[in-house]
């Protein structure tokens, strides 16, 4: 099942949270700080010892302090006007995470809206990405949840799922 919820994905009670990170994985703004600031300092402790990850591809480690027990941190393409393969590189970010997942036998999972703050892909676009790429793997998780920052964030999914999945 794919569900769109609004809230602070540091919260949700789920297996594994995906993590908008930049190419150190050593922290940042937006999402990846709250997540460190929740994680507590032996996140970054460890993601100091992952040697940072490629764009549009992901890593994962342990959860430290959160609820969730994994955390995937995947590495979004910077918006540049979309002629510099920004959409397959969001795609791939997608997919590489619930690969990670499915190794990691992670049956819930959690995303953020990857990009679409500070790396300024548009919205609408990033969510028929993020979910045409989740439905793809639906069946092999008990719960895919898109995770939105704001109701109107949310209400940007649920168009973009009404589109891509039909329901
Ligand atoms: P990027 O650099 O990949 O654009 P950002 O963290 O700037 O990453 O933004 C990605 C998305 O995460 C944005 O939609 C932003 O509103 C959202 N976001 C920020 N904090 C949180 C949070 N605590 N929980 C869920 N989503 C968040």
């Amino acid at each position: 099942m794919i569900s769109v919820q609004v809230g602070d994905i540091t919260r949700l009670e789920v297996d594994a949270i995906v993590n908008a990170a930049n190419n150190s994985l050593l922290g940042g703004g937006g999402v990846d700080g709250a997540i460190h600031r929740a994680a507590g300092p032996g996140l970054r402790e460890e993601c100091e010892n992952v040697g940072g990850c490629p764009t549009g591809e992901a890593r994962a480690t342990g959860g430290h302090g959160l609820t969730a027990k994994i955390v995937i941190h995947a590495v979004g393409p910077v918006w540049s006007g979309g002629s510099r393969g920004e959409s397959g590189l969001l795609e791939s970010c997608y997919r590489h995470c619930l690969e990670l997942a499915l190794e990691k036998g992670v049956r819930t999972i959690a995303f953020p809206a990857i990009s679409t703050g500070a790396y300024g892909f548009p919205k609408s676009e990033a969510a028929r990405i993020a979910l045409t790429t989740m439905r793809a793997y639906e069946s092999s998780f008990t719960e895919i949840i898109a995770c939105c920052f704001s109701e109107e964030d949310a209400e940007i999914y649920r168009r973009a799922r009404d589109e891509v999945v039909g329901n």
